[in-house]
Parts: C-alpha cells; sequence; structure tokens
C-alpha cells in the first residue's frame, strides 16, 4: 500500500507499533517456520526476488525480503515506527487519528493495514499464571531459552504446533505436543533451489514464463477446495497415505483426522512431521487439558505430563482486525458496534458506515486459496480506484448497505460443497453461519476487483479536495 501511495504522488503517513517492519515475519520466529505458499508466490508483484534458497522459504527470509523492499524502495521514511493508532474517529468529513503516544493527526483517508494473524490468543485454561518454568506464545518466541535438557511442551495441532513440534523433534529435544483433533498435514519436498535456477530467472523471458506457470498452477490447483469431485477423492488419497509411516496403530489413530481434508488451514510439514512424532523424544497427548500447574499439565482423565517449557501454538484472535483500535465511523457507530452480530465487509476492503476507510485483508478475503501478496496486488488497486474517485469528487466513499448485502448473500450462496463446511472448527470460522473467508477461485477474486462497479459506493461531499 505505502509502495501504491509513493508511486501515485500521495501526501501518507504509516503507523506501525513495533520499531520494525515485517510483521507477521518479523513476530513470528519460532523453529520450523516455513512459508506454506511457493516462495515466488510471497513477493510483491513491483520487487522479484531471485534468490530464495529454498522452494518454499524460512520466515527469516521473508522477513530480510520484506525489509529490503521497504528499505530498496525507500519506505521506511514514511512509517511512524513505535507509534500505534488506538483510536481513529471520522468527523467533519475527515478521519481524527490518536496514537498511544498522544499524539494526534487528520487525515483524509484511512486504511487498515493491521493484519488477520496478529493478536496473540490464549487457552482459557485455569492455572496459566502458575506454571513455574518459561511459556510464551508461538509469535513471541523466547530464544533466551536453551533447547537442551528441557520437556517441552506444545500446545495446539495448528500450523505453528505441528511446525514447532517438528523442528524440536528433529532438533532431539524432549517435547509433547497436546492436541485436541488430529489435523491433516502436508508432507511436502522443500528442496534447495540450484544457482542455475536462480540465474535462470534472471533471464526476462525465461522470467514471464516462470510468472505464467505460477499464475496457472495457482488457478489450478485448488478447485478441489471449492467443488466436490475426483481431485478432491485424490487429495485425501494422498493426504491419508502420508499417515501410512506411522508404525503405532494407536498413534495413527490419534493422528488420522475425523473431518474433511482443507477444512482447516493445512500445516505444512518440510521435515516430515509423521517421522518426527515417532522419535522417542517426541510424544502425542490427545484430549482436552484440564489445568495447567506449576511444573507441568494436568490433563481431564487425570493423567499429568512434566514440562520445563510450555510453548502456546494457540493461534491468534483473528477476527479482531483493526480492534483493539477504537474506530469511529459516521453517527458515532464503532466497530465493535457495527460488527457485534456477525463480522462483514465489502469485499473485505470496505464498510457501511465508515468513509474512507479501507481494510487490507478483511473480513471475506481470500486467507486460504490466493497467495496474500497477489490479492492484496488486487485488493489496492481496487481501493486507488475509489480513493482516485473520491478525490475527483471531493467526496468520502463508503460501499453502500444494499451492495454489501448483495455481496455477503453472493458469498453465502457458495459456500455449500465447499471444503470449509461442515465438520471442523477454524479460526476462519466465527458465530455466524458462514466462514469468513472467500469461496471463489483467484481467478474471481481478480475479476471482482476489476470490475467494482462505481454503483455500489456512496460518495458524500467533503467539500474538501486534496
Ligand atoms: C505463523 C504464521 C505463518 C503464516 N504463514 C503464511 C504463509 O505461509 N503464507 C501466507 O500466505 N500467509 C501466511 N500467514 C499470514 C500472514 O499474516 C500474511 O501472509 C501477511 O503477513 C499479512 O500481512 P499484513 O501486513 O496484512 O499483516 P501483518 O503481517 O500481521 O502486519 C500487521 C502490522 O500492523 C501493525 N499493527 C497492528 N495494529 C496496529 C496499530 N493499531 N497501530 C500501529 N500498528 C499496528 C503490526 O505491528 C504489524 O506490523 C502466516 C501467519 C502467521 C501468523
Amino acid at each position: 500500500m505505502a509502495e501504491t501511495l509513493k508511486r501515485a504522488g500521495i501526501d501518507f503517513t504509516v503507523y506501525e507499533k513495533a520499531d520494525e517492519v515485517g510483521g507477521t515475519w518479523r513476530d513470528n520466529t519460532f523453529p520450523g517456520l516455513f512459508v506454506d505458499v511457493l516462495s515466488r508466490q510471497y513477493e510483491f508483484p513491483f520487487q522479484p526476488n531471485y534468490d530464495w534458497s529454498r522452494k518454499y522459504a524460512p520466515a527469516t527470509e521473508i522477513w530480510v525480503y520484506v525489509k529490503k523492499v521497504a528499505r530498496d524502495r525507500g519506505l521506511t521514511k514514511f512509517i511512524r515506527f513505535n507509534e500505534e493508532v488506538v483510536t481513529a474517529r471520522f468527523s467533519g468529513g475527515r478521519w481524527h487519528i490518536e496514537t498511544a503516544k498522544g499524539n494526534t493527526d487528520i487525515a483524509d483517508v484511512f486504511v487498515c493495514a493491521t493484519g488477520f494473524l496478529h493478536r496473540p490468543l490464549f487457552p482459557d485454561i485455569p492455572g496459566r499464571e502458575s506454571f513455574s518454568g518459561p511459556s510464551f506464545h508461538s509469535s513471541r518466541w523466547d530464544h533466551s531459552v536453551p533447547y537442551d535438557d528441557k520437556r517441552w511442551g506444545v500446545i495446539g495441532s495448528g500450523a505453528s504446533g505441528v511446525q514447532i513440534t517438528e523442528a524440536l523433534a528433529w532438533a532431539g529435544c524432549d517435547v509433547t505436543q497436546f492436541i485436541r483433533r488430529a489435523q491433516w498435514v502436508h508432507i511436502r519436498d522443500n528442496p534447495y533451489s540450484t544457482w542455475r535456477e536462480r540465474l535462470k530467472l534472471r533471464l526476462p523471458l525465461a522470467y514471464q514464463r516462470e510468472q505464467r506457470r505460477l499464475w496457472q498452477l495457482i488457478n489450478a490447483g485448488d478447485r478441489w477446495r471449492l467443488e466436490p469431485g475426483a481431485q478432491r477423492e485424490a487429495m485425501e488419497r494422498e493426504y491419508r497415505s502420508f499417515l501410512d509411516c506411522i508404525k503405532d496403530p494407536e498413534l495413527k489413530r490419534k493422528l488420522t483426522p475425523d473431518y474433511n481434508l482443507g477444512c482447516t488451514r493445512i500445516p505444512k510439514s518440510d521435515r516430515n512431521y509423521y517421522e518426527a512424532v515417532q522419535l522417542p523424544n517426541a510424544h502425542i497427548v490427545k484430549g482436552e487439558i484440564a489445568r495447567i500447574v506449576p511444573d507441568g499439565l494436568v490433563m481431564a482423565d487425570g493423567a499429568t505430563v512434566a514440562l520445563d517449557v510450555l510453548v502456546y501454538a494457540t493461534g491468534f484472535d483473528a477476527h479482531a482486525y483493526m480492534r483493539p483500535m477504537a474506530v469511529t465511523g459516521v453517527d458515532g457507530t464503532t466497530i465493535d458496534e457495527a460488527w457485534k452480530e456477525k463480522i462483514y465487509s465489502y469485499g473485505g476492503i470496505a464498510l457501511p458506515g465508515f468513509p474512507n476507510l479501507f481494510m487490507l485483508y478483511g473480513p471475506f478475503a481470500p486467507v486460504n486459496n490466493v497467495p496474500v501478496p497477489l490479492g492484496l496486488d488486487q485488493e489496492i488497486a481496487c481501493i486507488m480506484g475509489l480513493i482516485a474517485e473520491a478525490r475527483a469528487r471531493r467526496a468520502a466513499v463508503a460501499p453502500s448497505v444494499a451492495a454489501t448485502e448483495k455481496f455477503l448473500a453472493r458469498l453465502g450462496a457458495a459456500f455449500p460443497g465447499t471444503v470449509w463446511v461442515g465438520g471442523c472448527k477454524n479460526w476462519y470460522t466465527s458465530r455466524q453461519p458462514n466462514p469468513v473467508l472467500w469461496p471463489f477461485p483467484q481467478s474471481e477474486h481478480k475479476a471482482f476487483f476489476e470490475a467494482v462497479p462505481s454503483e455500489d459506493f456512496q460518495f458524500t461531499s467533503t467539500g474538501s479536495g486534496d
């Protein structure tokens, strides 16, 4: 967003509550974290990277890349670090912004690029504070804790839990993973890239060919999530076969999911998680945790597990979006009030009643079937078009209630038959009927944002131009 605003010659400020860029990739530094889409799909379209070390890059490499983009593009000078926005109020046709330091600003347009997996979520287990050893959330890894001679506990079977357990197990640590429900895990190869491949990418024609191949991969590979059929059955057979390397039938039973493939975001394993948990130093405990005690965990069946370090791989409050920031739209309506009954948006980017407020990857953005940088690029192009129109009309823009309802109804009608409905609890689901994600293919995401009709939006005069 910053790069696009810079290119458009628009005056802007980025507020970042941390002291560095990188978001997810700055905060999540746990062992075993690799990107789950192809590294080449995790590039900003305006800055190719020819030098990814592996097919799926380690998290540190993504962070280095994001920092390089900010530096190369001269973006850091627009960023006010250590500046958390705590309130934003639309009044008199403009946004009044206040930060935790008490600084205030006025802006015509307010963009929330606050991330959808950002606020750590802790389980509601009694006794959490009583644990006597080091304990931390996966997104706040404590690198001062030595790995050796410790009994590690990892709570959670999502992507972070799987990658951490696998990494600790192969590192020879005594690790116990506590799971309530088994996950489908993608056991994949993650080869290093060769110098020949890196060199080839630098040739314009080869690069364009590779870009076309990636585009086809994105569009062809994911039909199985959207509709039943042979592709879905073949995928499920393949994933079941990954479990065949588990020798102990009891362990295999524990790790066999009881819901349809793809319903949750699929953890990716680069060093065979199923082999890792069969090492003598690795253990799986399945069931509810009754309470946390100073030296370990007590399970609901009364079993106790002694631990020295406890890791909460328990995910994020995925439905917080820009909150706890207090955002107030027209007529004093707050975001909490607007989303009290259900979380909604128009296209994941805007909300009725909140003029000139845009979200990047807000509710119903494609969190599961489109690489995030690509989805962002499409959202940003659309937002820039709306900003340009609003400026030209000296107005503030917001989607109409009717257009938003129509958008949500279209989504609602698309969920039946997709992998996301029925059978599992995941971070896309909420207290509302449908999961909060984009239930169409990537091609439709592009088409949607390329043809957003102006009639879906209301332009209210602000009386000011630039
Ligand atoms: C462990 C993990 C692994 C992931 N792996 C993948 C993957 O493999 N592939 C994939 O496509 N996606 C992955 N994701 C999703 C990932 O979050 C997105 O791909 C991407 O990083 C989102 O970028 P973002 O800039 O929108 O949000 P974020 O990276 O979350 O950045 C948001 C930024 O906003 C700042 N901020 C938030 N609130 C405020 C405020 N009030 N004031 C000031 N600053 C604020 C934060 O400090 C942060 O720097 C993963 C997420 C996690 C947590």
